[in-house]
Formats: C-alpha cells, sequence, structure tokens
C-alpha cells in the first residue's frame, strides 16, 4: 500500500518540487496550502510532469480546526513535510508578530494533531541561518557547529521550532522528526516539455539572487547589485552553497522513508547542500557561459546582515541518507533560466 504524506506548503518553490519527487518514488501526496505566496496552478505543473494530480487543500496552519480537517478526511497520512512559512527575512523584520504567528503556531497545531491521529514522521524545512556566521575553521559547517543568534525574526523561527521539536520529543510524544537544514535552494525542475515545469515565482523584486539574476538576463530588471566585493574572500564577494532544488527535494523522500521506515533515534539532524562554496561572482559567470546571455551587473554596497561566507559539509546525509547533491552548477542555472524563459513565454513575467 502506498504511504500517503501531507505536504505542507506544497505549491511553493521546495515544496512543489518535493511533490514531484515523492509522487515519482511512489508516495500518495496530500497537499496543504493557503496559496498566500504560491499559485493553484502549480497543480497543474506537477500533474504533467508525473502523470498524478495530488489531493490539494486550501487550508491555513494557523488555524486549527481547519488542520484537524485535514487528518480527519486524509485518515491515512502517516508522514508530514512541514515547508509552509513565511521566508523573506526583511519582512520579517517589518513584521514580526505576523512572522512568529505563521512559523510557530502552524508547527504547533500540526505537532499537536500529530499523535492524535497517528501520524508518525516529520520533516522539518531548517535552515543554515541557524548557525550565523561560522567561525573559518568550522567550515564547511557541521551539524554540530554551535547556533547563533538569529538576525531576523524569520531565521528566530527557524531555531525556535527546530527546539519546539526537540522539547516536544523529549517530553515521549510518540512522533519522530528529520530536520534538514538547507543551504541556498535554486534552479528548477527542467523538462523537455515546456508546459511540464516548475519554479520558483518570487512576488515582487527578488531578494534571492537567482531570481534577480534570471529577471535581469530577461530585461525585467535593468542591473543586477553585487552586495559587496570587499569580503575575506578569493574574489571578494560572498560565498554560498547553492544547491540544485530537485536535488533538494530527494533528500525529503530519503528522509522521508528514514523516518517512518527505520528504528532510528526520534529526532536527527542534517545538513542539505553540496558541500561545496561558490562566490556570487561566480554565480553571475556560470550562468552566463551556460546560457550565452549577459548579465548586467555593478557591484554596489554589502547588504546588512549578510554572512560573509558559508558552506555546508553534507557528509552526514550522504552516509546516513544514501543522498548526495551532484546536479553541476552550469546545469542548475540553465534550468533557472529556461524556468524565466517560461514565465516569459507565458507572459507571467
Ligand atoms: N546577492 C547579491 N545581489 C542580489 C541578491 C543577492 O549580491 O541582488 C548576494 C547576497 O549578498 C548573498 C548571495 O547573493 O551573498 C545570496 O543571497 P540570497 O539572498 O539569495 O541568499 P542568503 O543571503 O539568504 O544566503
Amino acid at each position: 500500500m502506498k504511504q500517503t504524506i501531507l505536504v505542507t506548503g506544497g505549491t511553493g518553490f521546495i515544496g512543489s518540487h518535493t511533490s514531484v519527487e515523492l509522487i515519482e518514488a511512489g508516495y500518495n501526496v496530500v497537499i496543504v496550502d493557503n496559496l498566500s505566496n504560491s499559485k493553484i496552478e502549480v497543480l497543474d505543473g506537477i500533474e504533467k510532469i508525473t502523470g498524478t494530480r495530488p489531493a490539494f487543500e486550501q487550508v491555513d496552519l494557523r488555524d486549527f480546526e481547519a488542520t484537524k480537517n485535514v487528518f480527519l478526511k486524509y485518515p491515512d497520512i502517516e508522514g508530514i513535510i512541514h515547508f509552509a512559512a513565511s521566508k523573506a527575512v526583511g519582512e520579517s523584520v517589518q513584521e514580526p508578530l505576523m512572522y512568529y504567528r505563521n512559523n510557530v503556531v502552524s508547527l504547533l497545531n500540526l505537532l499537536e494533531l500529530m499523535p492524535q491521529y497517528n501520524v508518525k514522521g516529520l520533516i522539518f524545512s531548517s535552515s543554515c541561518t541557524v548557525y550565523g556566521q561560522p567561525n573559518p575553521e568550522n567550515l564547511p559547517v557541521t551539524e554540530e557547529a554551535p547556533h547563533q543568534k538569529a538576525t531576523s525574526p524569520y531565521g528566530n523561527t527557524k531555531e525556535i521550532n527546530e527546539q519546539i521539536i526537540l522539547d516536544y520529543i523529549h517530553s515521549g510524544a510518540n512522533i519522530k522528526s528529520i530536520v534538514l537544514r538547507y543551504f541556498n535552494p535554486i534552479g528548477a525542475h527542467s523538462s523537455a516539455h515546456p508546459s511540464a515545469l516548475i519554479g520558483e515565482l518570487p512576488n515582487g523584486v527578488p531578494n534571492n539572487l537567482i531570481p534577480y539574476v534570471t529577471q535581469t538576463a530577461m530585461g525585467i530588471r535593468k542591473e543586477l547589485t553585487i552586495f559587496g566585493n570587499d569580503y575575506n574572500t578569493p574574489d571578494g564577494t560572498c560565498i554560498r552553497d547553492y544547491i540544485y532544488v530537485v536535488d533538494l527535494a530527494k533528500a525529503h523522500v530519503a528522509a522521508m522513508a528514514r523516518v517512518l521506515d527505520q528504528d532510528t533515534d526520534k529526532i536527527e539532524y542534517f545538513n542539505i547542500g553540496t558541500g561545496h562554496g561558490n562566490s556570487t561572482l561566480e554565480i553571475v559567470e556560470t550562468f552566463e557561459h551556460a546560457t550565452k546571455v549577459k548579465v548586467n551587473w555593478k557591484y554596489g554596497p554589502r547588504r546588512e546582515g549578510d554572512i560573509e561566507k558559508i558552506w555546508g559539509d553534507c557528509s552526514k546525509a550522504n552516509s546516513i541518507l544514501g543522498w548526495k547533491a551532484d546536479t553541476p552548477l552550469s546545469d542548475v542555472l540553465l534550468s533557472a533560466w529556461k524556468w524565466q524563459e517560461k514565465l516569459r513565454a507565458d507572459g507571467v513575467m
């Protein structure tokens, strides 16, 4: 019998890619999303790629009764992958209570309902943001690295949520969890057929690097500003561990199989990245090389609060989950560009 997985935030960027991988791995998928930052048409993309349309419920997870009704309607749910959250760092500084309510209350509701409805496993989307700027001798950063005080309410919700899950499991709750700490997810599902594409759809002016690069290449933005070139890195620009969203999605499938089907610790933590760092400048140059499209860019001042350099030691996930992110960066950047071209062809932007 196919196992049923609830994917919260399943029409979002990472959620949609993970839903595809779950379906292709043989799971039943139920998506819950309040569509606050994604579009219902994403379900068409998932269906075109996989041949299966996942069940969908437009529910706001802050609403306890509505969330409970999802478990009543789908009594076979065995595991949850919890993506649904607000994720804009700057906005979280402006609207802290909204961030705490969205990101913390949703998790509390799910945790409370899990034992009642016999849901065994929770995969939680956390972030390398919990490590702050690691000391240089701690790079690449492992799961054991000390956490640092969050610099935004968004980052703080990741730290708080990790702690809530740990406390709940320590209290003896009959659930298990795997916490995945993502590095920088980028790219889009690639397909020979443009209708079978899903990707990232930022609202308004993008904050993240890759959508800014693809929009500049498309002429939607005049110029990319590289924030700072006086960092202590080889070319002076910041370094991140950019991971292909499809590779990231596959990590969730491996984690779900482990949490549900194997006799493991009740809570485990994994870094999910490539294990390599690339500078902002390298990203722009690799993009131009892969796509043969020029990107207008200039150096500008540093962005407040930016981490200088971080990349992950992902050997724990490689060995224990049997998973590795190995898609070449140029292919990943090309997939982001194909997605941008589809958005243009569809008249979205
Ligand atoms: N970045 C940039 N220009 C932009 C957006 C981002 O130079 O318009 C840089 C940013 O300073 C950081 C890297 O790209 O060094 C990744 O930024 P992003 O916001 O995508 O991820 P995060 O900072 O959360 O790792």
